[in-house]
């Protein structure tokens, strides 16, 4: 079995050691979030790739969810001592060593889906790992300008990271993303796919950024295969993160419901809302989505392989 998976950070890191658990036969293929992609001290940064493929390489800080564990700074505090900034972003050694092989790399011509491939020849996430595109895509969020009174757009981490998702986001653009291509690799793997596993990954500037990458959203559609998403919206609440403050820029209510519709029939064919979003089940199904409740907490492995059991049983019966 071929399953696809469109895929964040954190959050999909986590499905996704879930499903090597439940189907440890199953051929998966990622298809990435580049659009948190960010350049800093001169290295390119692809947090959403990294942290998929420390997680599922066992590399990963497990309490943070992100970076590497056994994790030093002495770099960062050279940095400072350098008065180099930014300071905000958190980069270990460990994690410099990824950036500058990966930099190295891009400078010397390669794309970044040779470059995923390499760095994950060492981490062997045992998932085919693919940018959604090699093409520079960066998300963008709108907010208020103190200054001019305006309004100006700032990277997706300096929102995130620095300003902590604080001021009200307007927008959400997803800059480079009509110009595009999909990733080598990404529409084929789609065209095999026997089911497409949408895991509760941000939607608006982790799955988002994906489905904006001209064809993508498009053959996940188009496939014969069942489409099945789990809600990273608990009990009107983003499980961790702050996926309503960035849900509310594209006016979509941070519901379990609001989140299925956002993403249509067209896309997902099912769709799992926690226990305690029961009463969602009927607003899902009337927007022609089958939907159950199931418990969608990912609190260990064994959780998060019991998601994946549900999300592929619906799977199954959407196949008939
Ligand atoms: P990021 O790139 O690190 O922000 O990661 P993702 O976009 O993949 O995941 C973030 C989303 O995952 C947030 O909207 C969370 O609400 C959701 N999430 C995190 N943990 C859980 C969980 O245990 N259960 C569910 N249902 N959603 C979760
Ligand atoms: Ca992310």
């Amino acid at each position: 079995m071929h399953i696809v998976v469109p895929a964040g950070g954190i959050g999909a890191a986590r499905f996704l050691r879930g499903l090597r658990a439940a189907a440890p036969d199953a051929q998966v293929t990622v298809i990435g979030n580049t659009g948190d992609d960010i350049t800093l001290f001169g290295l390119r940064i692809c947090p959403d790739l990294d942290t998929v493929m420390y997680t599922l390489g066992g590399g990963i800080n497990d309490e943070q969810g992100w970076g590497r564990a056994d994790e030093a700074f002495v770099v960062r505090e050279e940095l400072a001592a350098y008065g180099v900034g930014p300071a905000w972003f958190g980069l270990g050694d460990r994690d410099f060593a990824t950036h500058i092989v990966r930099t190295q790399m891009l400078s010397a011509g390669y794309p970044l889906s040779a470059v995923t491939a390499a760095l994950c020849d060492r981490w062997q996430p045992g998932v085919t790992l693919l940018p959604m595109s090699d093409d520079r895509v960066e998300t963008h969020v709108v907010i208020g300008d103190e200054e001019t009174g305006g309004r100006r757009a700032v990277h997706f981490q300096e929102y995130w990271v620095r300003l902590h998702a604080e001021p009200l986001a307007h927008d959400i653009v997803v800059v480079g993303a009509e110009d595009a291509k999909p990733g080598p690799g990404v529409l084929e793997a789609i065209a095999r796919a026997d089911v497409v596993l949408v895991p509760p990954s941000n939607p608006v500037v982790s799955i988002g950024p994906v489905l904006a990458v001209p064809g993508i959203r498009e053959a996940l559609e188009a496939t014969a295969a069942p489409v099945v998403g789990l809600s990273p919206i608990v009990a009107g609440a983003p499980v961790r993160g702050m996926a309503d403050k960035v849900l509310a820029a594209i006016g979509v209510q941070a519901s379990a419901a609001a989140v299925a519709v956002h993403y249509g029939s067209g896309l997902v064919d099912g769709w799992l809302v926690d226990t305690s979003d029961s009463d969602a089940v009927p607003e899902v199904t009337a927007a022609g989505i089958a939907s159950r409740a199931v418990p969608l907490l990912m609190t260990d492995l064994d959780a998060a392989a019991a998601m994946v059991r549900e999300a592929l049983q619906l799977a199954a019966e959407l196949a008939g």
